[in-house]
């Protein structure tokens, strides 16, 4: 692929920030200086995950809820089925709603025990597909699903998983946002499967700069995504050397981002793991820049 020169990128990406709703006050200030740094790139939406097996339900929903009492940027809020019957998610769909929150991430999300098996409920949802159906019963929300690349590691094949997807758009959801991923083939080769099948919502990669690599190694066998060996080899002797290890980082999804935009890509989402440099400098490099309408962050409430 010949891809533009940073410099020449004509400034038409958009991006989305991923956060997670912090633990303790010191993860809490981390994320709010973030959202204050990134907040001025104008992003689409920024939104904020869900805990394994719903275990962040309060948190999740007070970081949404500030984001949008606080800044100008429509926020998202992350939902799962797990140990939810429909009534539950009601309840928390109604009070982001009333919140004024009308984004939802649906997913069906994984168990809290790790490498544990996902059990439907007989009174909740079995599927994202069916989340996304019953928020769209309740509310006009604007619903953004999963999609993977790699395929999810549970569906049985790649028509499968396509199916499972297609149903989430059926239901009502308008965009996907991709599972990380490390090839910008990986991509191209989905977002032309998708295509085959006649799926035509927006996809969008999902990013995650990576500087812990051992980290990295632990999320990905369950995402079922492929670390290519180069990524070892460029990690490899910067265990104590962060400093290095964050230039390494930016390079690398710096040219990710580079090649999916010299393949068309125009919005990109960010993992941030809630730290803004990494995400800042790469929206930088494809041309996103602060812009002041953006920089409002409505008065803080005491
Ligand atoms: P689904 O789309 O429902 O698919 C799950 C599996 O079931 C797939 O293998 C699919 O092929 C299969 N399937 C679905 N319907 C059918 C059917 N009718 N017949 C046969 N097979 C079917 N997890 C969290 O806990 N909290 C989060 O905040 C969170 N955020 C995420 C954000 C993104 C962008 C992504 C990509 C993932 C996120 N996850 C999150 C992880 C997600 O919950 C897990 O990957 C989970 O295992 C699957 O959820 P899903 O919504 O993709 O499920």
């Amino acid at each position: 692929l010949s891809a533009p020169l940073y410099a020449d990128l004509p400034g038409d990406v958009a991006v989305s920030f991923e956060f997670f709703p912090p633990k303790t006050e010191a993860m809490e200030k981390t994320l709010w200086e973030s959202v204050e740094t990134l907040t001025p790139l104008a992003p689409r939406f920024v939104s904020v995950t869900y805990g394994a097996g719903g275990s962040t339900r309060e948190r999740t929903h007070s970081t949404v809820a500030r984001i949008a009492r606080e800044t100008a940027i429509p926020a998202a809020a992350h939902l799962t089925c797990v140990n939810a019957n429909r009534d539950d998610i009601d309840a928390i769909a109604d009070a982001y709603w009333q919140a004024g929150v009308r984004h939802i991430v649906a997913l069906r999300g994984d168990p809290p025990e790790k490498g544990g098996r996902f059990e439907p409920r007989a009174d909740g949802y079995a599927s994202a597909a069916e989340l996304v159906a019953g928020l769209k019963r309740l509310h006009d929300f604007e619903i953004s699903v999963s999609a993977y690349p790699e395929v999810h590691p549970e569906a049985g094949n790649l028509t499968t998983d396509l199916d499972a997807f297609k149903a989430k758009l059926d239901a009502g959801a308008t965009r996907a946002i991709t599972q990380f991923f490390f090839e910008p083939d990986t991509f191209f080769r989905f977002r032309d499967q998708v295509a085959a099948a006649g799926i035509a919502a927006e996809v969008v990669p999902g990013i995650l700069p990576v500087s812990n690599f051992a980290q990295l190694q632990r999320m990905a066998v369950p995402c079922g995504t492929d670390v290519p060996g180069w990524m070892a080899h460029l990690f490899a002797g910067l265990d104590d050397k962060p400093a290095a290890r964050q230039l390494v980082a930016a390079s690398v999804a710096a040219e990710l981002c580079r090649r999916l935009y010299a393949g068309g890509v125009r919005h990109f989402h960010f993992y941030t793991l809630n730290r803004a440099e990494l995400a800042y400098a790469i929206c930088h490099m494809l041309g996103v820049r602060p812009t002041v309408a953006a920089a409002v962050i409505r008065e803080r409430a005491a």
